[in-house]
């Protein structure tokens, strides 16, 4: 078997373009009178929480995008919350509403979810969008999932007929991202935690995508000789130190395309945020009267 050193697909590179481009939409919005707004409501003092938290508020104030954040303590009511955001749906200077997961055990996060109003829902989590997605109406694709499909479209892969095998299943990542590479003409596999034999199924990959949240899962006898590889797992070890769901130095021996953790999938989930947020403003921003 011959050896290849995959190129690494990196989505900071691509979220740095992609962002210049965001930012100069902004501007032209702005000169039209309408400023995008995002609201983010973060609940509790998860440390990971706040950190994705501050990474999104950086990034919309780099574009432009005016973000206000409601910090609310892990004691507050459901029915409080759900106030909260009925008020947003209300409030036309917002356009986007993200609510930071997971929230207190003792809060429904669907409801929560459902509270949004779908044509502000920038994450792309409530049911209506989900169904819009699924039956291929215009509709807010959720970031992560988005993300990856830009990154894989700018390596410039033919997906159409392409083997898609994804591993996970959540309704964030795992379920979309194959409904969006279906959406692309690919042929999709999903593989979970009951599946037999999965080396078997995932070494049948033009694309892998994983999306487990266990270090390392996913070695090189899990993949194909060339296939591209795009690892979502965000993994602390012991040392501090973040990694993948897929072991990089062994993967990418046999991949022709893999993605860092970090600097790989993360960058690119925060960048489809924004673009979600412009969109929103532009379809639904009432333009002030000069
Ligand atoms: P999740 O809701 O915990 O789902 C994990 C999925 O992995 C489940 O479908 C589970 O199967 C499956 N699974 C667990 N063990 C498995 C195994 N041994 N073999 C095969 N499948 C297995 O996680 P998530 O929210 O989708 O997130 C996944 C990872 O991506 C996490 O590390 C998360 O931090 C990361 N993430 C990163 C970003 C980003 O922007 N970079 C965004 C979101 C998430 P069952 O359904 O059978 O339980």
């Amino acid at each position: 078997m011959g050896t290849m050193t995959a190129q690494i697909i990196s989505g900071a590179e691509l979220a740095k373009e992609k962002r210049a481009q965001l930012a100069k939409e902004v501007e032209r919005l702005k000169r039209e009178g309408i400023e995008p707004g995002l609201a983010v409501i973060l609940v509790g003092d998860d440390p990971a929480s706040h950190s994705y938290v501050k990474g999104k508020q950086k990034a919309c104030a780099e574009v432009g995008i005016r973000s206000t954040l409601l910090t609310f303590p892990a004691t507050i009511t459901e029915e409080f919350l759900l106030g909260k955001i009925k008020e947003l749906n209300e409030d036309p200077s917002v356009h986007g509403i993200l609510v930071q997961l997971p929230l207190p055990k003792h809060i429904n996060e669907l409801k929560v979810i459902e509270t949004i109003s779908p044509e502000k829902d920038v994450d792309g989590f409530h049911p209506i969008n989900v169904g819009r997605m699924m039956v291929g109406q215009d509709a807010f694709l959720p970031c992560t999932p988005y993300g990856i499909l830009v990154m894989v479209k700018s390596i410039g892969v033919d997906i159409a007929g392409k083997h898609v095998v994804v591993v996970g299943r959540s309704n964030i990542v795992g379920k979309p991202v194959g409904q969006l590479f279906l959406r692309e003409h690919a042929t999709v596999t999903y593989c979970h935690s009951r599946t037999n034999d999965l080396p078997s199924i995932t070494r049948q990959a033009d694309i892998l995508i994983v999306a487990v949240g266990k270090a390392r899962l996913i070695g090189a006898k899990h993949v194909k000789q060339g296939a591209v590889v795009i690892d979502v797992g965000v993994n602390r070890l012991e040392n501090g130190k973040l990694c993948g769901d897929v072991d990089f130095e062994e993967v990418k021996e046999v991949a022709s395309y893999i993605t860092p953790v970090p600097k790989g999938v993360g960058p690119m989930t925060i960048t489809m945020l924004l673009h979600n947020t412009i969109e929103a403003a532009k379809k639904h921003a009432v333009r002030k009267v000069h």
